[in-house]
């Protein structure tokens, strides 16, 4: 039987335990999870598309199904389709995200719908984490490292020092 890959695209900035856990999930149902990291999102980001590589690289090394690339910068259903992915992951974490993910899910169908999107409902203790939640308390000094992996904590207490020396 073939190997049956997924591409979990995002912006990762930075991964943090929500995203481990829909990873650790998504482990049980595949045999190869593209983690697929986008450099060319709308979004303001705290860290570069390298940064965020090598800090999800770091993060997930533990994890043997799980593989950290750069996002092609095209279509995700036309990297997909490269890099033979049956299914497309995302998480879900209230209405807000379902709707979001449902438009998402349906446009995609309507380029490749061979391609099937999984929606993965966030764990309880992950419904409020996002990555600019994390960003915005952690500006302030809050302590995140109960929500981060290790290595992203001591890269997130790192750039905002950076970034506060620079100012
Ligand atoms: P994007 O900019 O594409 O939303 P993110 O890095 O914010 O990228 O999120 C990537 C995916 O992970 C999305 O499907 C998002 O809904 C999901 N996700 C983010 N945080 C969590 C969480 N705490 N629990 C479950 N899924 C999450």
């Amino acid at each position: 039987m073939s190997k049956k890959i997924a591409i979990f695209p995002g912006s990762f900035d930075p991964l943090t335990n929500g995203h481990v856990d829909i990873l650790t999930r998504a482990s049980r149902l595949f045999d190869e999870i593209l983690v697929a990291v986008a450099t060319n999102t709308s979004k303001q980001s705290l860290f570069t598309g390298d940064e965020r590589v090598a800090l999800a690289e770091a993060a997930l090394k533990g994890m043997p199904k799980v593989r950290v690339v750069r996002h092609t910068g095209g279509l995700t259903v036309d990297m997909a389709k490269e890099v033979g992915a049956a299914a497309l992951i995302r998480g879900v974490r209230n209405v807000k995200d379902f709707e979001y993910e449902e438009s998402i899910a349906m446009m995609n169908r309507t380029q490749y719908p061979e391609l099937e999107s999984i929606l993965i409902f966030s764990a309880p203790e992950y419904r409020f984490l996002s990555s600019s939640l994390i960003k915005e308390v952690a500006t302030f000094e809050g302590d995140v490292s109960a929500l981060l992996p290790p290595a992203v904590n001591t890269a997130v207490i790192a750039k905002l020092a950076e970034k506060n020396n620079k100012k």
